[in-house]
């Protein structure tokens, strides 16, 4: 039978309340496997805890269940790729960016305390949504992650960086695991993680009735919105599942979040040549978003591991349309620069309102 991470919140909780076990202890354990890497935990160290938990933690869960496979360091001193080997086999990969908000720009070298970093985790293995610009969606899908693997990717890099930010936005589509998704950001924002929601960003194609509850479940995260195209019919042949989202029910969700939520919504645009990248297409965005306050982030295509007939925009359509968007429109609009090409990471990078990276 497959072991359990104790970082999976609804099966180490049942397990505790089953035993008769306050659930105040299972912090405690997670604080001691954070602290302890590059160790084959024994649950008999943790300190404190009481005595049945030691044997039910033994029997029952691992301290990961997922192995750090390899670490792919990128020649531009910053970006790393971590290929993390889960139980049953398969591989997820997660994404560390160091930088120095303190200097306002990218720092591959040392800072005093550590660099702060951000990570870029993924939520499933493969993906159905079928992006057809994106390597993972050619993938298919496989499976989704429980919260304990979700987590465990925070713990991995946690042990090569200090993890400042996170943003959903690796393998998968998070609003389709939803619940795991919720549990694992509550168990980053709670001890020991000790994230701020505020540096949690969640990405999504617009699974408008998930957009719908997570105001609820999970107050102050960042949402950002892979829109990819500014009308329908364009959102549908390059990403397939919008289909199910019509652009029109979509913006209604966003409106209603962004009225709930008091928050600015990051909106992602591929740079797509000849697709979605003209004039009228600039103003047709401008025009969809001009009721909400809202970040876009232009991004150039990365056509690494995609066999299509994709091509990135040029510079100048880039430009042009990020123009058009703050002068037309007056929407703040940032292009992303791309990180960790040589190490297939598809990272890209943006300016969030607090002036720090984030990354993709
Ligand atoms: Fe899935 Fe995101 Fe890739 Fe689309 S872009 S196929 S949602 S991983």
């Amino acid at each position: 039978m497959a072991c359990r991470s104790v970082f999976d919140l609804p099966a180490i909780r049942s397990e505790f309340e089953k035993a008769g076990i306050s659930i105040r202890f299972i912090a405690p354990v997670w604080k001691y496997v954070l602290q302890n890497p590059n160790i084959k935990i024994d649950f008999d160290e943790v300190p404190s805890l009481p005595t049945g938990a030691y044997p039910l933690l033994r029997s029952k869960f691992r301290s990961s269940t997922s192995t750090l496979d390899s670490v792919v360091e990128s020649d531009d001193n910053i970006t790393s790729k971590l290929l993390i080997r889960l139980q049953d086999g398969a591989f997820v990969e997660a994404v560390v960016m160091r930088y120095d908000s303190r200097m306002g720009r990218y720092a591959g070298k040392p800072r005093p305390g550590g660099p702060r970093s951000t990570l870029c985790i993924s939520s499933q293995v493969g993906c159905k949504m079928g992006c057809k610009f994106c390597a993972t969606g050619s993938m298919g899908f496989k499976r989704n992650l429980s919260s304990g693997e979700i987590v465990e990717q925070l713990v991995h890099a946690s042990h090569i960086s200090h993890i400042r930010n996170i943003v959903f936005m690796g393998m998968g589509e998070p609003l389709n695991n939803y619940a795991a998704l919720v549990e694992a950001v509550r168990i980053m924002t709670g001890f020991p993680f000790q994230l701020s929601p505020k540096r949690i960003t969640i990405s999504t194609v617009g699974i408008i009735h998930a957009v719908n509850k997570l105001q609820d479940d999970l107050p102050n995260v960042n949402l950002a919105v892979s829109l990819h195209a500014p009308v329908q019919d364009i959102r549908c042949q390059i990403m397939p599942a919008a289909r199910a989202f019509p652009l029109v029910k979509l913006m209604d969700a966003l409106l209603i979040y962004q009225r709930n939520s008091k928050q600015k919504i990051f909106i992602e645009y591929i740079m797509l040549d000849g697709v979605n990248d003209e004039e009228q297409h600039a103003h047709q965005l401008g025009k969809l978003l001009q009721t909400l306050e809202v970040v876009v982030n232009l991004i150039p295509f990365n056509p690494i591991g995609i066999s299509n007939h994709f091509r990135t925009s040029n510079e100048h359509n880039v430009k042009r349309f990020q123009s058009i968007l703050r002068g037309y429109y007056g929407i703040r609009t940032t292009i992303r620069k791309q990180m960790g090409q040589d190490i297939s990471s598809a990272c890209e990078t943006w300016y969030t309102p607090k002036n720090e990276f984030s990354l993709q």
